[in-house]
C-alpha cells in the first residue's frame, strides 16, 4: 500500500488496520461493525446483501435465543453481552455503529408508554453513549413510529432527522419504522407490490376452522375479524389476513395465534415461521433450531433485511469491493469513493 493510499483511506475514515490487502495488492476496505441490540443479527445479513465486507462484527445482545440464531448463521460474531457493560476503550476503531434499541415503551401499542424513560426504551441512551465515545464514521438507529416528543429527543441527540420507511414497499409486511442515519443520499424505494400470496410456504400449516368464526366474521379492507367470545370484543389475534393483501407488523409478544391467513371456504391457518422470515426478507430457515413460537418472536423483533441493506448500500466506500476495482496507478488520483 502506498502512503498516498493510506492517507486517502484515512480521509475516508477507515483505519489502516481495516484496510486489508489481497494478494493482488489491492486495498479492500473491510469495516469494523458494532451492532447494539443485535437480536438475530439481521444487520449481518443486510451487510452481506449490500456487498459490504466486514472485518470484525461485534454484537451486544442478552437474549439467548437470538444469540443462538446469530451464532448459528454467523459463527464469527463477537458477542459482548449487555450493552450497559460495554467499555468502548476495549474495542478497536469502529467504522459503523448500528442498532434498533428496544421499543416496548415507545411503541404505539402502548398508549401510556413511559417513552425514552421506560425501563427498556431508555437503553437508547446507551446507543448515544457509545456513539459519542466511539465516534464511528457511520451510524444507523432504527425504531418504531413514536410520539413526536420522543422522536425529537432522539433527533436532537443524534443530530439527524429520521427517514420513515414502510417495509411494505419491498415485502409482504406493513412495518412503518424510523431510521436515523448519517449515511447520505438514501434513495426512495419503489413499491415491488409483494403480497402474502407471493411468500406462501405451506398452505397446510396449522389449518383450522371454527363455527364461531363463521357466525361472527366481519370483512374489513385488510382482514377478516371475528369474535370468539361472542361478547362483541374484537381481539387483535382474532383476525385473518387475505392472501391478496399484506401482513400486519410482525409482533413480538404472544405472536403465534395472531397471524392467521384466510384460505377460503371457512378455512384459516397460522403463519409459518418461514413465511415470517420471508416477510422480513430473511433467508428461508434462518431461525431454524428454535420452536415455531420462538422463531416468530425473534423474527418479529428483527429488522426487514432489505430495508437495512438498502440504507447501508449508500455508504460511500473508498473503492469498489465487489470484483475489486483496481486502484489507479497514478498516485495523485488516490482511491476514489464508490458512487452508488
Ligand atoms: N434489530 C435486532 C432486534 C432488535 S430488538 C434484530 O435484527 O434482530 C431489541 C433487542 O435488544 C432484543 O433482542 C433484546 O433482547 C435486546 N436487548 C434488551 N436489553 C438489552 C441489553 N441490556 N443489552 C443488549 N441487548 C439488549
Amino acid at each position: 500500500m502506498t502512503y498516498s493510499q493510506i492517507n486517502h483511506a484515512k480521509a475516508w475514515g477507515f483505519s489502516r488496520r481495516s484496510l486489508n490487502l489481497n494478494h493482488f495488492g489491492q486495498g479492500h476496505e473491510m469495516l469494523n461493525v458494532l451492532s447494539l441490540f443485535d437480536g438475530i443479527s439481521c444487520g449481518q445479513v443486510a451487510l452481506k446483501r449490500a456487498g459490504i465486507k466486514v472485518n470484525k462484527y461485534y454484537a451486544s445482545e442478552i437474549n439467548e435465543d437470538s444469540i443462538f440464531i446469530a451464532q448459528k448463521n454467523f459463527p464469527n460474531t463477537i458477542h459482548l453481552g449487555d450493552v450497559r457493560n460495554i467499555r468502548t476503550s476495549e474495542l478497536p476503531k469502529i467504522d459503523l455503529l448500528i442498532g434498533g434499541s428496544p421499543c416496548q415503551d415507545l411503541s404505539g401499542a402502548k398508549i401510556d408508554g413511559k417513552g425514552l424513560e421506560g425501563e427498556k426504551s431508555r437503553l437508547f441512551y446507551e446507543f448515544v453513549r457509545i456513539l459519542k465515545e466511539l465516534n464511528p464514521k457511520w451510524f444507523l438507529l432504527e425504531n418504531v413510529i413514536m410520539k413526536k416528543k420522543w422522536q425529537d429527543i432522539i433527533t436532537n441527540l443524534l443530530g439527524v432527522e429520521p427517514i420513515e420507511i414502510n417495509s411494505a414497499l419491498i415485502s409482504a409486511q406493513n412495518r412503518r419504522r424510523l431510521y436515523w442515519t448519517n449515511i447520505p443520499n438514501i434513495k426512495k424505494l419503489t413499491d415491488k407490490g409483494i403480497k402474502i400470496k407471493d411468500i406462501i410456504f405451506d398452505d397446510n400449516y396449522k389449518v383450522f376452522s371454527d363455527e364461531r368464526i363463521e357466525n361472527t366474521k366481519v370483512a374489513t379492507k385488510n382482514y377478516l375479524k371475528w369474535d370468539l367470545s361472542g361478547k362483541g370484543y374484537w381481539s387483535q389475534q382474532d383476525r385473518g389476513y387475505y392472501k391478496n393483501g399484506k401482513l400486519p407488523t410482525l409482533p413480538r409478544a404472544n405472536p403465534t395465534n395472531k397471524l392467521n391467513i384466510v384460505l377460503g371456504n371457512g378455512k384459516y391457518r397460522r403463519l409459518h415461521p418461514i413465511e415470517a422470515e420471508r416477510a422480513q426478507t430473511l433467508p428461508d430457515n434462518y431461525t431454524e433450531g428454535l420452536s415455531d413460537a420462538k422463531r416468530i418472536a425473534v423474527i418479529g423483533d428483527g429488522w426487514t433485511v432489505d430495508i437495512i441493506s438498502h440504507i447501508l448500500s449508500h455508504i460511500p466506500l473508498a473503492e469498489q469491493q465487489e470484483g475489486g476495482a483496481i486502484p489507479p496507478k497514478d498516485k495523485s488520483l488516490g482511491i476514489l469513493p464508490k458512487i452508488l
